[in-house]
C-alpha cells in the first residue's frame, strides 16, 4: 500500500509581536502572501494532503484571500486553531482521517526548502518520531533574576525547528493523552511525545535559514533569504 504523508500547517497564532495590523502569516512578502510561500514548498513535494490551522475568526479571510486566490489542489481540510500552539496542533491531528506520518509544521517558518522535507521523510521512516535541528552556535546560560546560575555544555544543545514529523498514530495518541493529564509549559510537539509517547524523539539536520518569522526584523532577513532560495 502507498504510504500517506499529511502536513498540518500551523497559522492559528495571533503574531503580536510583529506589530501589524493584519496577522503575519498575511503580510505581503516578495509579491505573495507570507503563509504561501510556506504552503507551495509543500504543494510541490512528495506530500499527499495539507491540513490548514488559521486563527479563530479567520476561517472566511483564509478562504477567501488565499484559498481564492491561489491554487493549490493539496489542501484537504482548513480548521481553527486553539488558545495554544498545541490547541491548534490538536485540532489538525484531529481533522485528518488516515495517515502513515504527519508533518507538523509552524506556517511562520515561510523559508523551508523542499530537501528538509525530503530529510524528514527519511528520517521519520527509520525512527518514527523526528525534529529539524541545527547545532546551537552562541553560548547559552541559564539566568535567574539576571543572574547566571549554569552554563550547559554547548556541545550537546540544538535549536529545534520544524517539520516535527510523527507515525500519525503514534503522535495522535500522545496528544490525546498530554489533554487529559497535563499541558504545562508544551511548546512543540517532540515535547508531547517525549512526555506521553512510547517512542524516543530522534533529530534530523535543520537549516540555519530555516528561521521562525516573528518580529519586523525577521521579516527583512526572510525576504532575503527567499530571494535566495
Ligand atoms: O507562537 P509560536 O511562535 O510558537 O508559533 C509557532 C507557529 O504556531 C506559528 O506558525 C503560529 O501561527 C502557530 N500557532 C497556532 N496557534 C496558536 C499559536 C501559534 O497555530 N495558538
Amino acid at each position: 500500500m502507498e504510504e500517506k504523508n499529511v502536513a498540518v500547517i500551523l497559522a492559528g497564532g495571533k503574531g503580536t509581536r510583529m506589530n501589524s495590523q493584519i496577522p503575519k502569516q498575511y503580510l505581503e512578502v516578495n509579491g505573495k502572501p507570507l503563509i504561501c510561500h510556506t504552503m507551495d514548498v509543500f504543494e510541490r513535494s512528495f506530500i499527499d494532503e495539507m491540513v490548514v490551522v488559521v486563527g479563530t475568526g479567520e476561517m472566511d479571510y483564509f478562504q477567501k484571500n488565499i484559498l481564492g486566490k491561489h491554487a493549490y489542489n493539496k489542501v484537504s481540510k482548513v480548521v481553527e486553531g486553539g488558545k495554544e500552539r498545541y490547541h491548534s496542533v490538536l485540532n489538525g491531528l484531529r481533522a485528518i482521517n488516515n495517515a502513515d506520518f504527519v508533518y507538523i509544521h509552524d506556517g511562520a517558518r515561510a523559508c523551508l526548502r523542499e530537501e528538509l522535507l525530503e530529510r524528514g521523510k527519511e528520517a521519520v521512516r527509520k525512527y518514527g518520531a523526528v525534529v529539524a535541528a541545527v547545532p546551537v552556535k552562541d553560548t547559552i546560560k541559564i539566568v535567574e533574576q539576571g543572574k547566571i546560575v549554569s552554563t550547559p555544555p554547548r556541545n550537546v544543545l540544538w535549536q529545534i525547528q520544524t517539520p516535527q514529523v510523527f507515525s500519525y498514530d503514534k503522535i495522535k495518541s500522545a496528544y490525546e493523552k498530554m489533554m487529559t493529564l497535563s499541558q504545562e509549559n508544551i511548546t512543540d510537539d517532540a515535547m508531547v511525545m517525549e512526555r506521553f509517547g512510547d517512542v524516543p524523539v530522534y533529530i534530523y539536520e535543520g537549516e540555519y535559514t530555516n528561521i521562525k518569522i516573528t518580529t519586523p526584523d525577521d521579516l527583512d532577513m526572510a525576504k532575503n533569504i527567499l530571494k535566495n532560495i
